[in-house]
């Protein structure tokens, strides 16, 4: 019988499906060594204030130079990375690296030391029994304020472990971090959780800030979003700002900061000393 099921299995195994499940293991194969083989990379995109056009701060984005594929994107590793705790020694490099450099352009431009770095964090991560150790030696390690650091989760996380990242969001809030709900609005309707965790900052997920300007719910979405935030005093960045419509509606709902290709696209780490020597705003 088993051998049966064995076989029923094999012909809804599809050719296409056979050779992207080997695919996948092929990959998860090269990325166990993709940290020791220095393959990973960070590139680092600008976060402005809307209101000044200052550069507050830089969103650290996971890169994968692959040998045989050329440079590979998140979403074509994150989620192998997550079906085990290989994400964990990835987020623990991720951390380091973007923490370092954080670090190295605060000393290098001193007149600039309040730039802060932004982790995404993925939630197997985060309720990791080492995560909060982690951070804390990487933080020491690396001489940064852990006000500097401000970590990513999504709200799934806060939904699906309750208990868990209850204890370690607080725990991360008392020790100085900033946590932030990245791709606000596309996990869960519930808003509860924005109740039972001091959320600093929420960052609105690019698909609403891209439907502003195409007809008047859109428009009215994400200012009711920006709205909430403000009833219950949290900050907001919108993210995926791509057209000058957007952001000068995004500033006219005082939408505090924002990030997106219109404002910069996402940057090697020497593309942002270009930027912080020239001093530009926006
Ligand atoms: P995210 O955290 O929501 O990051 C924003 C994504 O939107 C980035 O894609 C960024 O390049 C892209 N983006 C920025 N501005 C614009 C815009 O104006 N228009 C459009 N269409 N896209 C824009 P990226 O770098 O491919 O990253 C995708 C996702 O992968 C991230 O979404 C984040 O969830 C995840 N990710 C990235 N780096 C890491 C990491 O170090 N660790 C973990 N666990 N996840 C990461
Ligand atoms: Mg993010
Ligand atoms: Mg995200
Ligand atoms: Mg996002």
């Amino acid at each position: 019988r088993a051998k049966m099921l064995g076989k029923a299995r094999f012909v809804v195994f599809t050719p296409n499906l056979r050779t992207e499940a080997i695919s996948r293991l092929d990959l998860e194969a090269q990325l166990q060594h993709a940290i020791e083989r220095d393959e990973l990379f960070l590139n680092y995109q600008p976060i402005y204030s809307l209101s000044s056009n200052d550069l507050v701060g830089f969103e650290a984005l996971l890169r994968w130079n692959n040998p045989g594929r050329g440079v590979l994107l998140p979403a074509d590793f994150i989620s192998i990375a997550e079906e085990s705790d290989l994400i964990v020694k990835i987020g623990e490099w991720v951390l380091l690296e973007a923490c370092r450099q954080l670090k190295q352009w605060q000393k290098n431009y001193p007149d600039r030391e309040e730039l802060c770095i932004n982790i995404n964090i993925s939630g197997r991560h985060f309720i990791h029994p080492d995560f909060i150790h982690c951070l804390e030696t990487t933080t020491t390690v690396t001489g940064l304020k852990p006000k500097y650091i401000h970590l990513e989760i999504t709200e799934t996380v806060l939904v699906e472990n309750r208990e868990k990242a209850r204890i370690v969001f607080t725990t991360l809030n008392n020790m100085g971090y900033e946590i932030q709900i990245d791709d606000f609005g596309t996990g869960y309707s519930s808003l509860g959780y924005l109740l039972n965790f001091h959320v600093d900052m929420i960052k609105i997920d690019k698909s609403f800030i891209q439907s502003i300007g195409k007809g008047e719910n859109g428009d009215h979405l994400v200012k009711t979003i920006v709205n909430m935030a403000q009833e219950l005093g949290i900050d907001i960045i919108a993210e995926g700002i791509e057209t000058e419509r957007q952001l000068k509606d995004l500033k006219s709902m005082a939408c505090k900061y924002g990030q997106g290709y219109l404002l910069s696209y996402p940057l090697a780490s020497s593309g942002i000393d270009d930027l912080l020597q020239s001093g530009k705003k926006r």
